[in-house]
């Protein structure tokens, strides 16, 4: 049984009082929540990141970052290191989200790396896969994610591997209101673990947790969580508000 795994990614949004409110809510809507029964984390932004982690400090709600850099130090200005985001209280690194992969040009031999560099470093990483619009028009979603996992998961040894979460994102969903079909979703979940399958083994695969992101919400949380190889959640718009966020942690449970 995989245990659901709901993570909020705040992206450049909140203020250093707003994150600090927002995780307030968060941990308090999240208290009377069973510890056994949900995985929950914020990736809230660098700046905020320490702030927004004290408001969450002993609770059940881990801290993530919203990308993390490949190298461990030195001159690579503006770049923050998976040993700086532990120092600081990360548990998790999302690596490749679809804003990376294409509003700032990351590659998935980029993105790789960074998968590398978080695992090295004692982060979990998030390895967000997903297919644009015209992708999915040209019955290309399996090509594009099958490349995206093959480059961004490459040289991992089984027992890293066990340390990363795979989102599923298809970018036509991400901010758009548009959601997959719980259909669409799990046939994609169920793509990504055959693959996992076919690149580790059949235990990994059955291990690994497999995140459903694309404007998720609360009235749609609870049916994408009810698919068979939907494990978990990466919620955007709907994570900068306490009340949602928490619904769509408890729908998941
Ligand atoms: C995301 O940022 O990963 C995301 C899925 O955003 P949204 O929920 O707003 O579509």
């Amino acid at each position: 049984m995989r245990k659901p795994f709901i993570a909020g990614n705040w992206k450049m949004n909140t203020d250093g009082h707003s994150a600090v409110k927002l995780a307030e809510s968060i941990v308090s809507g999240c208290s009377d929540l069973d510890s056994g029964s949900v995985d929950v984390a914020v990736c809230p932004p660098f700046v905020y990141l320490q702030q927004a982690g004290k408001a969450l400090s002993s609770s059940r709600v881990a801290l993530g970052a919203q990308d993390v850099y490949f190298e461990q130090k030195g001159a690579f200005t503006g770049e923050i290191s998976a040993a700086m985001l532990k120092d600081i209280g990360c548990t998790y690194a999302i690596c490749g989200h679809s804003e990376r992969r294409h509003v700032i040009g990351e590659t998935d031999e980029l993105i790789n790396k960074k998968v590398h560099a978080a695992i090295s470093g004692g982060l979990l990483p998030i390895l967000c896969v997903g297919e644009l619009l015209e992708e999915r028009k040209a019955s290309k979603t399996a090509e594009v994610v099958t490349r995206q996992m093959k480059k961004g998961l490459a040289g991992l040894s089984k027992e890293k591997m066990s340390a990363v979460t795979i989102a599923y994102e298809p970018v036509w969903a991400i901010g758009t209101g548009l959601t997959a079909t719980p259909e669409q979703a799990q046939d994609v979940h169920a793509l990504i673990r055959n693959l996992l399958a076919e690149m580790f083994d059949r235990k990994i695969a059955g291990e690994i947790r497999i995140q459903y992101g694309g404007s998720v919400k609360p009235d749609n949380a609870r049916e994408l969580m009810q698919k068979e190889d939907v494990d978990g959640l990466l919620v955007g718009g709907a994570s900068l508000k306490a009340d949602d966020f928490v619904a769509i942690v408890k729908s998941s449970v």
